[in-house]
């Protein structure tokens, strides 16, 4: 029997699948198991809207806590050592830029959201609206930009 993670879909060993469902409750590999519970929580509520959300992705040697492919939105579920630890604070903007470089866009969702239950049912409809509204200005992008390429073709 072939067992795979929940998440990632990658294949993992039958130990891994036994310890991540007595601990996690499914299946996850070892680099899911290492996304925090906040991490998770919220991937799990994006995922019951249909956002195909996928935790810890590796992109270039650097972590993304979570992301959500179709609205090429990244989201980090940020503990407090993120804003009081310059080392790590500085780690995340060059992330954030090298990732907008490629059209990704960075939204830092402070654990506190993620641990307060009416916060985080709010913030899970904000974060569903944002990914909608990239979803829609990435394909008005597309097609603006095609428009422009047609609308150029026969100006000459
Ligand atoms: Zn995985």
């Amino acid at each position: 029997m072939q067992f795979y993670c929940n998440n990632c879909k990658n294949n993992i060993e039958e130990s891994v699948y036994k310890y991540s469902v007595s601990n996690f409750g499914k299946a996850l590999c070892l680099n899911c198991q290492n996304s925090t519970p906040e991490a998770r929580k919220l991937a799990d509520a994006l995922n019951k809207l249909g956002w195909d959300a996928v935790l810890e992705k590796p992109v270039s040697r650097m972590h993304i806590d979570i992301s959500v492919k179709k609205a090429k939105v990244n989201i980090e579920v940020d503990g407090t050592q993120h804003s009081l630890d310059l080392k790590q604070a500085m780690q995340d903007l060059k992330r954030t830029c090298f990732t907008f470089n490629r059209f990704w866009i960075t939204l830092r969702v402070p654990n506190s959201i993620v641990r307060n239950k009416e916060a985080f049912d709010e913030a899970v409809g904000y974060i569903h609206k944002f990914l909608s509204e990239n979803v829609r200005q990435l394909k008005g992008d597309v097609y603006d930009k095609i428009c422009d390429f047609i609308r150029g073709l026969f100006s000459k």
